[in-house]
């Protein structure tokens, strides 16, 4: 084999609107040598961007092992060698799994992060994951599939919180979902968002519920996959007649780019 010379780019493809790439991860495609793509929905990206001659492989059938020793022997014949994720590459993206062996074999490599479809489905929702005196929390995480949950991590004990929750690779779970809120507390009537292929381009729906009836919503819908579920008391605000203002643009609230203009609380009615 020849001498390494060439570097491992971890590029977060983002939701799966092809637009929705970073500018550095779209440059990132277009020098590619090789690209090692993750599934059918990062594959437009992939074929949209690459140069004439770029090596383009869909990594759904290979093993950990196949796909390690594909990117090194790509970094031996190529300057920048792409593994295109979906999403953002540091969440549920085997980011770990796939450095250390490059750790190993002393090949370099970098990551370029992407929207994540947490936040390309609240967008998709017109909905806010945070709310000034609602919610200021949000977390990230799934329910126990064939990967089990580290201690403390159940959803149940998580939902205690009360805070944002943006749950992954959960839909076929959803009576899970249901189990776990219930146990922690939440209402019935707690809004509850689930969005299938947010910011794919004709194909993204935005399915909303409460606790009580998501599940049968999203089989109505016949979603089964490639969603996200939103649950948090601040899903809707924008139709509550009253919310609390943010501190941010609070005329009282002076900031590095703004001075205040009247005593804290003036505007928002609080006591300061
Ligand atoms: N790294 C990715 C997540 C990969 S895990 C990210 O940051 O988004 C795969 C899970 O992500 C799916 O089960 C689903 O819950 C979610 N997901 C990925 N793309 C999605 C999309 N376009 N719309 C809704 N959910 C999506």
């Amino acid at each position: 084999m020849s001498a390494l010379r060439g570097t491992v780019w971890f590029v977060g493809a983002g939701p799966g609107d092809p637009d929705l790439i970073t500018v550095k991860g779209r440059r990132l495609l277009e020098q590619a040598g090789a690209i090692l793509f993750a599934g059918s929905l990062v594959d437009q990206a992939a074929t949209q961007h690459a140069p004439q001659g770029c090596e383009i492989r869909d990594s759904r059938d290979m093993t950990l092992e196949e796909m390690n020793a594909w990117l090194a022997e790509a970094c031996a014949r190529h300057e920048t060698v792409v593994r295109l994720q979906t999403g953002d590459p540091g969440l549920y993206g085997a980011l770990v799994e796939l450095t250390r062996p490059l750790d190993a074999a002393g090949i370099p490599w970098r990551v370029v992060p992407g929207v994540s479809s947490a936040m390309a489905a609240a967008a998709a929702a017109g909905e806010t994951l945070t709310l000034p005196e609602v919610t200021q929390t949000v977390i990230l995480t799934r329910v126990a599939g064939r990967t089990p949950m580290p201690a403390g991590e159940e959803l149940e004990a998580l939902a205690a919180h009360r805070s944002t929750l943006c749950i992954f690779l959960s839909i076929t779970l959803l009576h899970e979902v249901q189990r776990a809120l219930r146990a922690a507390g939440w209402p019935e009537d707690a809004p509850i968002v689930v969005v299938h292929k947010a910011s794919w381009p004709g194909a993204e729906k935005v399915v909303r519920g409460t606790l009580a009836d998501i599940k049968r919503r999203c089989q109505d819908e016949k979603i089964a996959s490639q969603a996200m579920i939103l649950a948090s008391p601040a899903l809707g605000a924008r139709l509550w007649p009253d919310i609390a203002r943010s501190k941010l643009y609070d005329p009282g609230f002076g900031h590095r780019f703004r001075k205040a203009s009247m005593p804290a609380g003036i505007a928002t009615g609080e006591s300061a």
